[in-house]
C-alpha cells in the first residue's frame, strides 16, 4: 500500500482487536457465500465475503500479536491467538485475501463505515443456503455468471 492513498484505506480486525489489517481501494467483489466450506468454517448460515488483490493488503498487528496461520483446502486462514478469530484467509492460487465484511471497521454505532461502498451485490451458492432471505439481490445457484440463477 502506499502512503499518497490513506484516504482510500480502510482497517478491519479480529474480535479482540488484537490482529488488524488495513486494505486499500475498490474490492475485487462482495458478495454473501453461502457455500458448505464457509458455513463450517464459520459456523454461519451465510458470509458476506469481500476480496482485495495481494497488492490492495497489509497487517497493521504490532508484532506480539502475529496471528497463527494454517493452510486447509487451499486456504490459507489466519487466526487470533487471543480471540481465535479467523481474520482474514488467503487463496492459494490467486493469493488474493478473502475477508469478512464484518470484521471491517465499524463507526460508533457499530455501522460499518462507508458500507454502501462495499456491500455484497449478490448472493452466491444460494442452492446449499439453510436460510431464505428475502432481499433483492441476484441469487445464484454457484459462482455467479457461471451457474444458474435462482433468484
Ligand atoms: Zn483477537
Ligand atoms: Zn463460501
Amino acid at each position: 500500500m502506499t502512503e499518497s492513498s490513506q484516504t482510500n484505506v480502510r482497517k478491519g480486525s479480529c474480535f479482540c482487536g488484537e490482529v488488524s489489517f488495513a486494505v486499500e481501494g475498490k474490492p475485487l467483489f462482495s458478495l454473501y457465500c453461502h457455500c458448505t466450506q464457509c458455513q463450517r468454517a464459520d459456523g454461519a448460515a451465510f458470509v458476506p465475503a469481500i476480496h482485495y488483490p495481494p497488492s490492495a493488503f497489509a497487517w497493521t498487528y504490532a508484532a506480539e500479536n502475529k496471528p497463527e496461520e494454517e493452510t486447509l483446502r487451499g486456504f490459507t486462514m489466519y487466526r487470533c491467538k487471543k480471540c481465535r478469530s479467523c481474520v482474514a484467509t488467503q487463496m492459494g492460487d490467486t493469493q488474493n485475501w478473502a475477508l469478512r465484511c464484518t470484521q471491517l471497521e465499524r463507526d460508533a454505532n457499530g455501522k460499518i463505515k462507508n458500507w454502501d461502498d462495499v456491500k455484497p451485490s449478490c448472493h452466491i451458492f444460494y442452492d446449499t443456503r439453510v436460510v431464505d432471505v428475502a432481499d433483492d439481490l441476484p441469487k445464484w445457484e454457484g459462482f455467479p455468471n457461471q451457474s444458474a440463477r435462482v433468484g
